[in-house]
């Protein structure tokens, strides 16, 4: 440590600077994120769906942890969480709708008063400027996949092209050009990808064309055995897909060249679609093979982008002093229970992917079954950079994980709390508690409940609260979840006002 830094930090006795470690040791840290990305469509977890390669090399070099769960299974808010270690309640990012308060404490901010050098490019998601930023170029909004806007500190900039490719160029261009080389940085490389349209680049428009993708043995999924809000909900595959999900027509941010290249591909397919005529189950089949393959090529894209990161940092020598994290704002349903979308505190949206690479430390290949979350992230960061996790942060570092150990008194449950409704897909507000084997929900609105043993029932499609033989297990997780709310400060309950009215516009015969 340099005299400067030393004195600041004795004058200033913040949390905010490095404890012990030199400048020289503290690693870069590339966060790779992603928007909507399953666990399920990733092959490094085993997918049957797909392949991803070049994601599949972080963990091949590093470690893939098989629980991580989020705290709110929705875009917003799972950033803010990362961004402040805190359960939505306290960041008051409780839903897409807010406006992310970015004055309050973050791990950037924390990041570059220890002298990291901070970068976000990509997806940002959060309406409020991004603050604890040295380097910003964030879409607007969701973003469109072709010809984004993007918004920087001082100007705003549109640019042709494929989102997925134009966000790894800007990442490089930062990493070649814009860096101070004498700092260790921090660069956030956040992808729009694969949320909803699931528009891929027109280099992946014919991938999969010859073949099925399986479907899940969910896919028809009656809802029966669960608590009502199940099948009151407005994310079927069946009934909820419209005509721009599915592709038939064509994206509306293309430019008339690009629309043109789409046209090609998608127009006989949707020609043949019309003449088939297909009804009930055969058209549930036709859309999801036809969603799911968009996603998946999306999914491709990032893949090969991601490639074209990591290629970079070996190349330019950072890699061997670079901590690559993969991470995803929260799961997804690929038709599982006949879903698309996030939301519920079931495993396919609670669960997202979390890979670590870091060259020495991380032994290539290990797994770790611990159950983290991304309330983790933002004290894992911070320890990486060896500045003091702030007290009021919820979460807890992972970088004792990395050795393969897992610290004895490691949480053995995680609390959980979805709050957007009524909203889009008509999910209903529920919190709950899961362990390694069970799962309690409750939908504090319907004042329903359910309990999965995910041991018997890992698909979750009985629920086992009123059964009398789980009734120790019943009285045993609510005091569980009555401890952790305690534990995170959690308010009363806030009860929702009005209605929901699913979007029913769903394409329901091949006449529309
Ligand atoms: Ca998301």
């Amino acid at each position: 440590m340099t005299r400067l830094p030393l004195l600041l930090c004795v004058l200033l006795l913040t949390a905010g600077c490095q404890r012990t470690d030199t400048a020289e040791e503290r690693p870069n840290i590339v966060f790779i994120f992603t928007d909507d990305h399953t666990a399920r469509a990733l092959s490094a977890y085993g997918s049957v769906v797909n392949e991803t390669p070049h994601l599949d090399r972080i963990a091949q070099e590093g470690m893939r942890f098989d629980q991580c769960l989020v705290t709110n299974s929705i875009c917003a808010p799972s950033r803010a969480v990362i961004l402040t270690g805190k359960h939505s309640h306290l960041n008051g990012q409780l839903t897409n709708g807010q406006l992310f308060d970015g004055t309050q404490q973050t791990f950037p901010k924390l990041l570059q008063a220890a002298g990291y050098q901070t970068s976000i490019i990509g997806k940002w998601h959060l309406r409020s400027a991004p603050t604890g930023f040295d380097h910003w170029q964030v879409l607007r909004g969701q973003g469109p996949y072709y010809n984004p806007l993007f918004l920087t500190a001082g100007d705003t900039l549109r640019i042709e092209g494929y989102t997925t490719d134009i966000i790894t160029d800007l990442a490089l261009e930062w990493l070649e050009h814009g860096r101070d080389t004498a700092r260790p940085f921090m660069l956030m490389y956040q992808h729009k990808a694969p949320h909803r349209q699931w528009h891929p680049g027109p280099d992946h428009y014919r991938l999969y064309e010859d073949r099925d993708i399986p479907e899940p043995p969910t896919l028809f999924d009656d809802y029966a055995n669960r608590a009502s809000p199940a099948a009151d909900q407005g994310m079927m595959i069946a009934r909820h897909l419209n005509i721009n999900d599915l592709k038939l027509q064509a994206p509306g941010s293309m430019n008339e060249a690009q629309a043109a290249a789409w046209e090609e591909v998608y127009a006989p397919r949707n020609e043949a679609f019309h003449e088939a005529d297909l009804e009930g189950d055969d058209l549930t089949r036709w859309k999801y093979q036809r969603y799911v393959k968009e996603y998946l090529r999306t999914v491709a894209g990032v893949d090969d982008n991601v490639g074209r990161l990591l290629d970079y940092l070996e190349s330019s020598g950072l890699a061997d002093n670079t901590v690559v994290i993969y991470s995803s704002d929260q799961g997804w349903y690929l038709g599982e229970h006949g879903w698309y979308d996030k939301r519920w505190m079931y495993e396919e949206s609670l669960v997202t992917p979390l890979l670590v690479r870091w060259p020495g430390k991380i032994t290539p290949g290990s797994t770790s079954d611990a159950m983290v979350s991304n309330l983790d992230f933002a004290a894992t960061f911070l320890d990486l950079a060896g500045v003091d996790v702030p007290v009021d942060m919820q979460g807890r570092s992972l970088k004792p994980l990395f050795t393969g150990e897992t610290p004895e008194d490691w949480r053995t449950s995680h609390y959980y709390h979805y709050y957007e409704y009524p909203s889009v897909h008509c999910v209903e507000r529920h919190y709950g508690v899961r362990t390694s084997t069970h799962k309690l929900i409750h939908y504090y609105n319907r004042d329903e409940w359910e309990l999965f043993d995910l041991t018997r029932d890992p698909m979750e499609l009985r629920s086992v609260y009123d059964d009398p033989a789980y009734q120790d297990q019943v009285a045993a997780l609510k005091e569980e979840l009555q401890r952790l709310r305690v534990q995170y400060q959690v308010p009363e309950d806030e009860r929702p006002t009005g209605p929901c009215i699913p979007d029913n516009r769903g394409v329901n015969t091949a006449a529309n």
